[in-house]
């Protein structure tokens, strides 16, 4: 099964994705990793979006589309991917459909106010990048690394501030995707303001739309 996942910061996707694909045995693909991959193997489309990240530009459509292309064609993908990261524009949407079937697009959603708490309430380690949440994941001293004993800070887009002008963005952006998948009946919400304990809620709403594909 070909899925696509969606999902504003804070929603979990990443996390839902990841166990979705230990269930179902089908690789995860993050294009956030891709580029990443792709310019530390220092390939062709590596230099290129090498090129427009050290300027600060978009990464065009076209050389997004060749690198989930190239690969989704993989062996490991035969039976199937969870996608998260793409398509993040209705050219790139049009264009998968061409050269992959979507059985389903999985889009978590939750409130402003959840996203807000979870995201604010983080906080990292100066020295060993550890990820905590003031309210779910204390560290045992307030401030302080469990593992290293260094400083948490709140990263700056992680401010009440940031979160709510990425959540603007993300909407502007990713709205036309999402009405997009909708009209063509492949789009299932799901109910992401569950807290981690209750991931198995999140992960049932997956399995019923997961189901009957193969
Ligand atoms: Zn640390």
């Amino acid at each position: 099964m070909n899925i696509v996942i969606l999902g504003s910061p804070g929603a979990g996707k990443g996390t839902y994705a990841k166990i979705l694909s230990d269930k179902y045995n089908i690789p995860r693909i993050s294009v956030g990793d891709l580029f990443r991959k792709a310019i530390r193997d220092e390939t062709e489309l590596g230099k290129k979006i090498k090129d427009y990240v050290s300027r600060g530009d978009l990464i065009p459509d076209e050389i997004v589309i060749e690198l989930v292309k190239e690969r989704l064609q993989k062996d490991d993908c035969k039976n199937g991917f969870f996608l998260d990261g793409f398509p993040r524009t209705i050219a790139q949407a049009e264009a998968m459909e061409k050269f992959k079937k979507i059985d389903k697009v999985l889009n978590f959603v939750a409130s402003d106010r959840v996203i807000m708490s979870r995201l604010g309430g983080r906080r990292t380690c100066r020295e060993c990048g550890a990820i905590y949440h003031v309210k779910e994941v204390p560290p045992k001293v307030e401030g302080v690394c469990d593992r290293c004993g260094g400083r948490l800070y709140q990263r700056s887009d992680e401010t009440p501030q940031a979160i709510k002008n990425r959540l603007r963005v993300y909407r502007e952006k990713t709205m036309p995707v999402i009405d997009y998948f909708r009209k063509k009946g492949l789009l299932a919400d799901i109910d992401a303001n569950y807290p981690f304990e209750e991931v198995d809620k999140v992960f049932s709403q997956c399995e019923k739309h997961l189901q009957n594909l193969s």
